[in-house]
């Protein structure tokens, strides 16, 4: 907007202040002269003439420069203000006719004033219809009903809910259509009331981008969500096939390795005893050679199953290779892992297995000694089951743990 013009102040600048300041000037001035003729005793026409010439020649000048240069002044001021005024409408009126943004002014009873073509196009109705009309036509339901009250709020207490701030709320088409829209409004004065302007954008497509991106982000964190479980699963999947015996489903050997180190570790530190269980299968390449090899398979599962329903949960029971199995006993010192490789021995040799024959086991068994390592205490183990195999197989055979220096 154009700056203001502000003409000076000036003493001069009402004509009727002038009229009589010149009034009370030619007064005193006519009074003077006549005196002043009178002490050099003029009189009659004389006087009047040079009166008359003295009040021109002061008056003139007097008149054109309080009376008319104030006037002329003051009347090129308010063209050029109504010059400035008229364009400074134009200017407006023509934002206001061009804006993308719906603007619509009401009154302090909502009664709409302005609708502009971006308000005809937006709700779909001309502003010749709805000027006159109560802007609450183009708010849906519960707000239609509760505008007034906003208004009467707002002039009442001057708490604006929207006033001053702008917010989201929904619009009414003309079409019964509502949508969402952002409200800006300002409070001004009009003919002396006041009165309120709304900007007011049709935000329908920033919400349809927005909720597709949300949307979209959903689907995509679904799908990582999704991809991480499939991962999860095929990694425990991996993790138990690097794991795990495909023959008799228990523990692989170099499972096996691990747990024993692991246990080696904790042993130091918490001084809890553990005995492996070393076995063995008897002459099993005569089941394979009577049998044939898959009939062997079965029975090496079979025992495996076996074995692995009477341990504990806590103890690692691992295929340590061929016929060959191992056993780690937890919390349990080399006399109870004797025990266990008894109960062990008499199961097997009780059971009915596949191919209809008994079959019998070796066993070798040593506890923890302290400064074993793994492959001290394996080599003592396997000893002890060379052992039970020399002194004729179905047997248990214990290594003597010592101290290692
Ligand atoms: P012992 O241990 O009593 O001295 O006699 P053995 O006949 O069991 O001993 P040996 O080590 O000579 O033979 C072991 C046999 O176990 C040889 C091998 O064919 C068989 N064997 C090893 N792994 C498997 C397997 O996975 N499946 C089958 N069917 N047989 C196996
Ligand atoms: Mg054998
Ligand atoms: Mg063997």
């Amino acid at each position: 907007m154009s700056a203001a013009r502000e003409p000076a102040p000036r003493y001069f600048n009402s004509p009727r202040r002038i009229l009589f300041i010149l009034g009370v000037a030619v007064f005193f001035l006519h009074y003077a002269v006549m005196r002043v003729l009178q002490q050099f005793s003029f009189g009659g026409s004389a006087a009047a003439l040079i009166d008359s010439v003295v009040l021109v020649l002061v008056l003139m000048p007097a008149f054109y420069w309080f009376m008319f240069r104030p006037l002329l002044h003051h009347i090129e001021e308010s063209r050029k203000t109504n010059v400035d005024l008229r364009e400074s409408i134009t200017r407006s009126e023509k934002i206001v006719a061009t804006a993308f943004d719906a603007i619509i002014v009401i009154d302090e009873r909502g009664i709409i004033l302005d609708f502009n073509p971006a308000a005809e196009r937006m709700f779909g109705v001309a502003a010749r219809e709805i000027v006159g009309q109560t802007v609450n036509r183009l708010m849906p339901e519960p707000i239609r009903s509760a505008h007034d009250g906003y208004i009467a709020t707002y002039l009442d207490r001057g708490t604006p809910r929207i006033v001053g701030k702008g917010r989201e709320v929904e619009g009414l088409r003309s079409n019964g259509e509502t949508f969402p829209m952002e409200l800006a409004v300002t409070e001004m004065r009009l003919h002396g009331r006041r009165a309120f302007v709304g900007t007011i954008r049709d935000i329908t497509r920033r919400k349809r981008d927005e909720a597709a991106l949300r949307r979209a982000n959903e689907e995509l964190e679904r799908k990582v969500m999704e991809r991480t479980a499939e991962l999860a699963k095929a990694n425990g999947e991996l993790q138990v096939i690097a794991t795990t015996d495909a023959l008799t489903h228990i523990v692989n050997r170099r499972q096996f390795d691990v747990e024993l180190q692991k246990e080696l570790e904790r042993v130091r530190r918490y001084r809890s005893p553990f005995a492996l269980i070393l076995f063995d299968v008897d002459h099993f390449k005569a089941v394979n050679d009577r049998y044939g090899h898959l009939t062997g398979d079965m029975v090496l599962s079979d025992l495996a199953q076996l074995v692995a329903k009477e341990i504990r949960a806590n103890d690692v029971f691992s295929r340590w290779g061929g016929e060959e199995f191992v056993l780690l006993v937890y919390g349990t010192d080399a006399d109870g892992a004797q025990q266990i490789a008894e109960k062990l021995r008499i199961l097997v040799g009780a059971h009915a297995f596949p191919h209809e024959q008994p079959v019998t086991c070796s066993f070798g068994v040593t506890g923890y000694a302290e400064g074993d390592d793994s492959v001290t205490i394996m080599q003592r183990v396997d000893k002890a089951l060379y052992q039970a195999k020399e002194k004729g197989r179905n047997r248990i055979e214990r290594a003597w743990e010592k101290r290692h220096e």
